[in-house]
This record gives structure tokens, C-alpha cells and sequence, in this order.
């Protein structure tokens, strides 16, 4: 085991090991980071878990965001919430950053980030306000991660570079009027024509529907199959003939980030645009749930930043209040509202990290994704309303954002499969024989 460490610093006193840094590569690091966790009891720090999984320039990627939210998002959090859109010129620092391809591997211009190091990007993303991360969100997962998982050498070419940069914003279409949380009810059809699919149908609900350039669209090419290999999964251009985008939803939250009905109506599209080609006909159910394993992480990563923000702006807020002229930091009810906060966040940050750790070894991580998704989501409303009751009157004022925050986090726990179908997927893999 020493001849794969580089580097390793040892405390004097208590002679434990508290640092080190590997030779090998992230899947083998990540394999012995398990293997030593499990077997030594000097690894109690999750900041050096941190330190062995993921590698220092990855590591940079989180700081560079972390400055950049407190430096150019944070201070115009409310006038997007009140304008109800991102200024370009943020879009366009955010295609400098590589926001926009934190998942896309290096070959095609992503930053190749590992899902750890991508979830702890979106962790700093969302302490401000939810609407930035979600301009970038649907590039870097549910967008274009079936083309990354399931696309052709061709389809990965020419798709995911522009995606990477930033010049086209990729989104996902599985929603329709009649399928939210029963996916395999969609009605939206495709039926080949020589050498053109012609789709018909609606989806709802599309973030990002107005500003993204391409769409993974899932739609049913037969009938009798369904979703037992009769649903195919599309990449959509924006320019197809027949393919429309209806005005944005007025929502309750995400005031800065749209989602729009898009609608296809004898939409043109070639052949070749079945993602991973004609032999994948029939496999978009699967293509599509294997994105959305890969979501509920980000939604678990999403729901915690914003958590972390909450319980910040609580500690600081009751040090500096004074009820009946005490200190609301005395208040013994204010204590154990923070612990609470504190140790809820802890439990998420360990799960949601050790399940990013998995994927990483190339696990199959469904079951680990869905109780991630409900337990963040879940940790997310409640510290949302604990911040309300620590603020009061305060929290219901635009300018504190704790409202902004606690309409903005209700959301994680509907898209990408809500609290009681992720409870669903759980407790079907328990009962599985
Ligand atoms: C802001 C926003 C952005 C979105 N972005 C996208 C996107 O980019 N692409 C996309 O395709 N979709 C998107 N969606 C759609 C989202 O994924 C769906 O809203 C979600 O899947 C839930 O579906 P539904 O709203 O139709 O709710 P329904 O399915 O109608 O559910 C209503 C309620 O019933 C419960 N329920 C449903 N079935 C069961 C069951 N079998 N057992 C127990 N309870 C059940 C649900 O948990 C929920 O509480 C977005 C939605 C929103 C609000």
C-alpha cells in the first residue's frame, strides 16, 4: 500500500496517518479510500475523504465556484428573482468556467469532472439563488448524459463539444400532460418515414426549453411494447421542422430559469437521430432511466448546498439578534434548532458523497440515488422552514432570500422522480426476490 502513496503527512502525537495523496487513478484510489475506511479507524475526518478521492484539480473546480458564486452571482441572487432571468453576460462567464460541460468528458471539451467532484461544484452552485444552477443543470446531466451513456461515435462528436462549450444548452423531454411520475403512460409517437421519423406529441414542463439547442426526447415507436422495449430516445435540434417551444411556465419558484411546453407536430427527424443508432430502437426507457439515476444525485448535491446556505445564514443571523434583549443565541430553542439543522446535513453530505464515491467505481448506484434523493430533498423543505421560524418576520421579507430558498427547494422533491416514487424504486429493490 505505501509504494501508491506520493505524499502523506502523519500527526506526532497520536502517530495516526492524516493525510495522503495516491499515484494511481481515481478508480483505484477510490477502491483503497473503501478498503481503508473500513478497515482502519484513523480516517474519521471527512475532509481527508475528500483529500484521497478526489484529485487537486478537481478539487479547484469547486473553489473557482465558490468565488464565483460570492462574486458574481450572489450579489444579483435578487434582481434574477426579480426579472426572472440570468443576464448573458453571466451565461457567458459561466461557458468561460465550464459550467457548462462539469460532466462531459476532457475528449469532448467537458472538464471530465468525476461525479464526486460534480456534486461538490453544485454544492457551492446552490448556495445562492437555485436558478443558476439550473441554466447549466440540464447541459451537464438529464440533457446529454444520454448521449454520453448510450450515443454513437458520431452522435457523441458532433453533439457533446457544442454542449460542453456552452454553445448549444441540451435539455430533456420525458413529461407529458398524462406522464409525470408514470413515465410509461407517454403518449408523444414516432413512426419512421424512409429515412425520417416524423414525431407527434407534447411535453410539458421542459426546463430550459426556450434557450436549449438540442433535446433528448423519449417517444413511443411501438405501440404494443411500450415501455418494455417500445419507447426510443431522439436528439432533437431546435430547427427541425415541426418542433415548437410554447411561453415559459409562470411558476412558484426558479423565477430564472424557464420551463416551456414544447410541442411536435410531424417533426422531421432523420434517421441517424435514434440515440446509439437504429439497433437502439426500442431501448429509450432504459436510456432514460439511466439518466436519471445520474440526476438524482445532482437533486440530492442541489438540495444540500441550499441546506448549507440555510443553517450559514441562520448562525449568523441569531449571533447578531436579540430577543427581549437576549441574544437569540442563547435561546436554548434556537440551539437545538441549529444542531438539528447541522446533523441532518452532516448524515446527507456522508450519503450523498459515499454514493458519488460508488458511481465512481462504476456501480450500479439506483437504490443508493433514490434514498439520497428523498433523504436531501426531504433535509431540504425542513431546514428551509426552520430557517423561516429562526428569521420570523424577517424570513418572509424578499431581501432575507429565506422565502426565495423555501419555495425553491420544495421543487427537488417533484422533478426527477418525486419523494414517493423514489420511496417506490427503494422499496421495490428491498422486496425484490
Ligand atoms: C420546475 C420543473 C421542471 C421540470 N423539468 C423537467 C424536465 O426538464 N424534463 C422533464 O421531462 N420533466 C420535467 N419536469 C417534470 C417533473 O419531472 C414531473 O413534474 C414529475 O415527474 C412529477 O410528475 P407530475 O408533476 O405529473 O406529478 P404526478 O405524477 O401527477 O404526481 C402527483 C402526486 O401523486 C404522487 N404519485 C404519483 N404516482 C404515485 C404512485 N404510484 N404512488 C404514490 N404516489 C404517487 C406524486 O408523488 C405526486 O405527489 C419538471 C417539473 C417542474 C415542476
Amino acid at each position: 500500500m505505501p509504494a501508491l502513496i506520493q505524499q502523506s503527512r502523519w500527526d506526532r502525537l497520536s502517530g495516526k496517518l492524516v493525510s495522503f495523496k495516491f499515484v494511481s487513478d481515481l478508480g483505484l484510489r477510490s477502491i483503497l479510500f473503501h478498503l481503508l475506511i473500513n478497515h482502519s479507524t484513523n480516517f474519521s475526518n471527512q475532509l481527508i475523504a475528500m483529500e484521497i478521492s478526489i484529485p487537486d484539480e478537481q478539487l479547484a473546480m469547486r473553489d473557482k465556484v465558490k468565488q464565483f458564486v460570492a462574486e458574481e452571482l450572489e450579489p444579483i441572487s435578487l434582481k434574477v428573482e426579480a426579472e426572472g432571468r440570468i443576464p448573458d453576460q453571466i451565461v457567458d462567464k459561466m461557458r468561460q468556467l465550464g459550467l457548462f460541460g462539469l460532466s462531459i468528458p476532457r475528449e469532448y471539451g467537458g472538464l471530465g469532472l468525476s461525479t464526486l467532484a460534480e456534486i461538490m461544484v453544485y454544492e457551492e452552485l446552490t448556495k445562492t439563488n437555485a436558478s443558476f444552477r439550473s441554466r447549466i443543470g440540464t447541459s451537464n446531466s438529464i440533457g446529454s448524459m444520454g448521449i454520453l451513456f448510450d450515443g454513437t461515435d458520431d452522435q457523441k462528436n458532433t453533439y457533446l463539444p457544442r454542449i460542453a462549450a456552452g454553445e448549444w444548452t441540451a435539455a430533456f423531454a420525458l413529461t407529458e400532460p398524462d406522464a409525470g411520475s408514470d413515465a410509461a403512460n407517454i403518449k408523444c409517437n414516432a413512426v419512421l418515414e424512409g429515412d425520417h421519423w416524423v414525431l407527434n406529441g407534447t411535453k410539458q414542463f421542459i426546463t430550459n426549453g426556450d434557450c436549449a439547442s438540442v433535446f433528448t426526447t423519449i417517444a413511443v415507436t411501438d405501440e404494443q411494447k411500450r415501455a418494455r422495449g417500445g419507447f426510443t430516445a431522439f436528439i432533437i435540434e431546435k430547427d427541425f421542422a415541426g418542433f415548437s417551444v410554447s411561453l415559459p411556465d409562470s411558476k412558484m419558484g426558479l423565477k430564472g430559469s424557464n420551463t416551456n411546453e414544447i410541442v411536435f407536430k410531424n417533426c422531421m427527424v432523420p434517421r441517424e437521430n435514434v440515440i446509439g443508432g437504429m439497433e437502439m430502437v426500442g431501448m429509450g426507457f432504459k436510456t432514460a432511466m439511466r439518466v436519471l439515476d445520474k440526476g438524482r444525485l445532482t437533486m440530492g448535491a442541489c438540495a444540500l448546498g441550499a441546506s448549507q446556505k440555510l443553517l450559514d445564514m441562520c448562525v449568523a443571523h441569531i449571533k447578531h439578534q436579540f430577543n427581549s434583549g437576549k441574544p437569540k443565541a442563547d435561546l436554548q430553542v434556537a440551539q437545538f434548532s441549529l444542531a438539528d439543522m447541522a446533523t441532518e446535513i452532516y448524515a446527507a453530505r456522508q450519503m450523498l458523497h459515499d454514493t458519488a464515491r460508488l458511481r465512481d467505481t462504476g456501480k450500479n448506484v439506483t437504490h443508493e440515488a433514490s434514498m439520497v434523493k428523498l433523504f436531501c430533498t426531504e433535509m431540504a423543505s425542513r431546514i428551509a422552514e426552520r430557517a423561516m421560524d429562526i428569521f420570523g418576520d424577517e424570513g418572509y421579507l424578499t431581501q432575507t432570500q429565506i422565502e426565495m430558498f423555501l419555495r425553491d427547494v420544495r421543487l427537488y422533491r417533484i422533478f426527477e422522480g418525486t419523494s414517493e416514487i423514489q420511496r417506490m424504486v427503494i422499496s421495490r429493490n428491498l422486496l425484490r426476490d
